[in-house]
Parts: structure tokens; sequence; C-alpha cells
């Protein structure tokens, strides 16, 4: 049997590197998408290819519809089906409200939001054809409680459930799983800087008294792409201690 496609957005580091990793090593050809760090993306796919991986990585920046489309007939071009999008791209740019410059707030929903309606929209076309497919995106307990200073990035991350929801219900009888993933406190670049106090307030709220690794969210991704999910769609799942229930 040929191996399946996956392609995973913004994988040269942080969430999208590890699930890159983990569904490579699960035996799928990979598309890596990067949009600036060309030589982090280089460094996992040659990784993975000396493990054996079948991996292509391509330049596109998601916010962009004619990137996103290029992405996903990379797809079907060099392997000439997609079985698996993962929509991890994001990026943060916090301020109070009353602070938050209107380009902060753009940025935000056009790489988290409209990045994710781009692939996702290019994506379906493939799938439809094909009669399955499984669509996953990255959205954050952000967007189901909201966060001091990120009314912007809550906004982005509600949305990509609400889109997620919307393609379950079109792509359900295609054959066609769309789910979210919810990740809490992840150990990642974008978490990195944030400061102590904050941390410290952040652990108290998390049952499981420890934050998250990428891996976690990893391990989630490669049972939603796999048919051991084959009766979930259209569901918001929560990789966070605990911290939302
Ligand atoms: P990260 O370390 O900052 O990595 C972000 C990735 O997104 C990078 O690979 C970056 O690519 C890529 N990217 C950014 N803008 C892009 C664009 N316009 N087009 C294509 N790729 C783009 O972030 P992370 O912590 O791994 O987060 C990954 C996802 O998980 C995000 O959607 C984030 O919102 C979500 N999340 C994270 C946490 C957490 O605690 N870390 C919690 C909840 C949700 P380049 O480096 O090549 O530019």
């Amino acid at each position: 049997m040929e191996n399946k496609v996956a392609i995973v957005t913004g994988g040269s580091r942080g969430i999208g590197r590890a699930i890159a990793e983990k569904l490579s090593e699960s035996g799928y050809d990979l598309i890596l998408n990067y949009r600036s760090r060309e030589e982090e993306a280089l460094a996992v796919k040659e990784m993975l290819e000396a493990k054996g991986g079948v991996v292509e990585i391509v330049q596109a920046d998601v916010s962009q519809f004619d990137d996103a489309k290029k992405l996903i007939q990379f797809a079907k071009k060099r392997f000439g089906r997609l079985d698996v999008l993962v929509n991890n791209a994001g990026i943060t740019k916090d301020a109070l409200l009353p602070l938050m410059k209107e380009d902060a707030f753009d940025q935000v929903i056009e790489v988290n939001l409209k990045g994710t309606f781009n692939c996702m929209k290019h994506a379906m076309r493939v799938m439809m054809k094909q009669k399955s497919g499984v669509m996953i995106n990255i959205s954050s307990v952000v967007g189901l409680m909201g966060n001091i200073g990120q009314t912007n990035y809550a906004a982005s991350k509600a949305g990509v459930i609400g889109m997620m929801k919307s393609v379950a219900k079109e792509g359900g009888s295609f054959g066609i799983r769309a789910n979210a993933i919810a990740p809490g406190f992840i150990k990642t670049a974008m978490t990195e800087n944030l400061p102590e106090n904050v941390r410290e307030e952040m652990l108290k709220a998390i049952p499981l008294k420890d934050f998250g690794t990428a891996e976690d969210v990893a391990n989630l991704v490669k049972f939603l792409a796999s048919d051991d999910a084959k009766y979930i769609t259209g569901q918001v799942i929560n990789v966070d201690g605990g911290m939302v229930m």
C-alpha cells in the first residue's frame, strides 16, 4: 500500500516540528511547510530522511491565498494525493485591548484564521475528489476561555474551531473528518519568554501541575489522523493538563 501523505504547516520548530516528526516516523510521506526558517526546516528534513522518511519542504506564507494554494497543489503534484492537513502555523501579538494596534489584530487573524481557511479551502477540493481526508486545526485553550492581552489571538483560535465544525459538516459525506486540538501551556519558543510570575500563576491553574510538551500534542495528532479515530469528527480535544474542563 502507498504511504499516506500529510502536510504540516509551520513545521520548522515547536509543536509543528514535533507533529512533523511524529507523522513521518509513523510512515506518512511528509510535506513540511515553513515561512522563514529554511535552515531549521532543512535540518528536520535531513534528520527524518536519515531515519528513512520521505520529506519535502515547501516555503509558503499560509496567510497568502496563492501561497497556500501552491502548498496544497504541491502535495497533489508530488504524491498525487493529500490525506492529512495539520493547520499548525500560528503567531501571537499580545497587548491589552486599549493598547492593541490595529495591525496586531490584523496580522494574527491573517495568519491564524485566514491561513487556516486558505489551506482548508484548497485541501477540501483535493480531499472531496479522493473521497477521504483528515484536517486537524491547532487551536488553543485561549480560543475557549479567552486570555488577558490576547483578544486577537482568542478571536483567531475560536474562529478556527468554528471553521473546523463547518468543514466537519460539509465533509462528512465525502469521508472527510475535521477536528481541532486545544493545547494549554506547551513549552515552545512561543511561551518561553513569559514572565516567571505569569508562569507560576498558570501552573496553579493546571491540575496536573506541569506544562505540556510539543510531543503531547503530536501524539494526539497521530491518533486523530489515523483510522483509530475514524468515528471522531467535529470535536475540540484539549491537551492542557486539565486546565479547562
Ligand atoms: P512557534 O514555536 O512560534 O512556531 C510557529 C511556527 O509557525 C513556526 O514554524 C513558523 O514558521 C510558523 N509560521 C508562523 N507564521 C507563518 C505563516 N504565515 N506561514 C507559515 N508558517 C508560519 O509556535 P508553537 O508554540 O510551536 O505553536 C504552534 C501552534 O500551536 C500555533 O498555532 C499556536 O498558536 C498553537 N498553540 C501553542 C501553544 C503553546 O503553549 N506553545 C498553546 C496553544 C496553542 P517560521 O519559523 O518558518 O517562520
